[in-house]
């Protein structure tokens, strides 16, 4: 392994994309397991702190360190089985999002989960559970999990597939790989029915895989991950569309979504079948202007959308067009494209007005206030301009963008000052506050880490917290990992 004392070198590794930092005193880059064993057990006897780094592009100060060590997993990055028949792909865990997509896609395979930013590890997307634009269809990256192997912190091995351990009502046991037992409760809280990565996952008779996916690096390093693969769809037809009233790309939307889920319920190819439906507001455009001078000077707002195409590619192509005229979308001025590489230039847009929101708020010396909240498909329309609402009265600059396929809203206050930096927290508590009181999430994919510890408090309630602790306890008898990440570390202490 190769471990990194020097401060200058390991200054990478004490931020995230969320601009939150800490501090460290080495970090240790294993080329295998039994290198992750050696470190963890040494952690465990000295009680040192150890934070796991995927790539650093979390948005919530995950991987961020509050002293002791890191363990970070860039050298683990080897494919290391592919079986074409059973559709399946086993990798070491700092292997790159891309990289695998390419890969699979090369054998006309096809691994659905697509953060914006597929500059991402594996084992980090397991870890939070990483969903994206194609989630919409597809599912987080949960659903593809076939087969993990975890070193937990004393040293010990798990290594556990789906539908080998199932609790039994809210009892979890798992056998270690030395024969150990594991036994523990699972916190009965409630997860809501949207799209969530607000904390463990948990649930009666629940599947114990489950268990660790979206875990954030509390419960143990994931060292290998078997994932499922889909065929690869023939082609694809991908649209941005603009529209010069706000509110028809909203009920563009709200249709598509609901013709989609429908016509997927049939599992009929035949109709409107979305990947994935993306919204971006006025202020979005906007700010992608710069980039973008073939944004209609008009447009209000855009939605992006894509759908697999079999042989019924006109009668797909039809259905589309007569909903955009439906809602006075700009069919002329909009963008279509059936080849990859102007679907690639779709997904850069996306990914830019990620990115350059990230930039002006780094540009100002501030973080960025972005919400990830998500609630029932009922609620969104009205949900949305409730939030909207909240930052125009108070003039602030804004822009809202995000999965509105899923009712999953990326509202991104832009604070200019401090005093604005400030109310932008007391809005952005609000609207969690909003999305929980109507069933919904305060996180539907980028986790808790350590910067919405509190909103998960408002969520769930500090029972259910204490529950989650209890449930670490297990697991990490020495408190060493992931610590402060989805709770505070005083929960351990009760
Ligand atoms: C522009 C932009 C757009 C984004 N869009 C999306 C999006 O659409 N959807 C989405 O879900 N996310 C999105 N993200 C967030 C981010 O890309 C994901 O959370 C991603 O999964 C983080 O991967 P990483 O390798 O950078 O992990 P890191 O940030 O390094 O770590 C993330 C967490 O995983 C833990 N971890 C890492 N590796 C392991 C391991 N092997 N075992 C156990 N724990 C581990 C860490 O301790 C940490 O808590 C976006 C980020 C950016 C900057």
């Amino acid at each position: 392994m190769i471990i990194k004392t020097n401060q200058d070198e390991i200054q990478n590794y004490l931020s995230d994309a969320s601009n939150f930092s800490g501090n460290c005193r080495s970090v240790y880059l294993p080329f295998s397991e039994l290198e992750i064993i050696e470190i963890l057990k040494s952690c465990h006897q000295t009680k040192t702190k150890v934070t796991i780094s995927g790539n650093g592009t979390g948005l919530n100060g995950g991987r961020v360190p509050q002293g002791g060590i890191i363990i970070s997993l860039e050298l683990m990055n080897k494919i290391i089985s592919f079986d074409s028949t059973a559709k399946t792909i086993t990798v070491q865990p700092g292997v790159i999002l891309k990289d695998l997509q390419d890969y699979v896609e090369s054998k006309k395979l096809f691994y659905p989960p697509d953060p914006t930013e597929s500059n991402c590890f594996i084992g980090a997307t397991v870890a939070t559970n990483a969903s994206g634009t194609r989630t919409f269809k597809y599912g987080p990256s949960r659903d593809y999990v076939e087969e993990l192997r975890i070193v937990i912190p004393d040293g010990r091995i798990i290594n556990i597939s789906r539908n080998q351990f199932t609790a039994k009502n809210f009892n979890g046991k798992l056998i270690a790989e030395d024969g150990s037992e594991i036994n523990f409760t699972i916190p009965n809280y409630k997860m809501p029915k949207t799209k969530n990565a607000s904390g463990y996952f948990c649930a009666e008779n629940m599947d114990m895989i489950d268990l660790f996916i979206g875990s954030e690096g509390t419960l143990g390093v994931i060292s290998e991950i078997k994932l499922k693969l889909i065929d690869l769809p023939s082609s694809i037809f991908s649209c941005i569309v603009f529209f010069n009233e706000e509110i028809n790309a909203l009920n563009f939307i709200v249709e598509a979504r609901d013709h989609s889920k429908n016509d997927s319920a049939e599992n009929s190819s035949k109709k409107c079948d979305a990947q994935g439906l993306e919204f971006f507001d006025f202020n979005s455009l906007k700010l992608l202007a710069e980039k973008y001078s073939q944004i209609p000077a008009e447009a209000k707002a855009a939605v992006w959308f894509e759908q697999e195409l079999s042989n019924n590619y006109d009668f797909i192509i039809d259905t589309w067009m007569s909903l955009i005229n439906r809602y006075n979308g700009q069919t002329d001025k909009s963008w279509f494209a059936v080849n990859k590489n102007d679907q690639d230039k779709f997904k850069e847009f996306r990914h830019k007005i990620a990115t350059t929101v990230n930039e002006i708020v780094t540009k100002r010396g501030l973080k960025k206030v972005g919400t990830d909240v998500a609630v029932p498909d009922k609620f969104f329309v009205e949900f949305y301009y409730l939030c909207k609402n909240k930052v125009e009265n108070h003039n602030l600059d804004y822009a809202a963008y995000g999965h509105f396929g899923n009712s999953h809203i990326h509202l991104n206050i832009l604070p200019k000052n401090l005093y604005e930096y400030e109310l932008s927290q007391k809005i952005y508590s609000e609207i969690c506050f909003e999305a929980v009181e109507r069933n919904g999430t305060i996180s539907a994919e980028h986790g808790i880490g350590k910067l919405k510890r509190n909103y998960l408090l408002t969520m769930y309630g500090e029972s259910s917290i204490k529950q989650m602790a209890a449930l670490k306890l297990v697991f990490d008898q020495n408190k060493i990992l992931g610590i402060g990440n989805i709770f505070e570390e005083k929960y351990l202490n009760y």
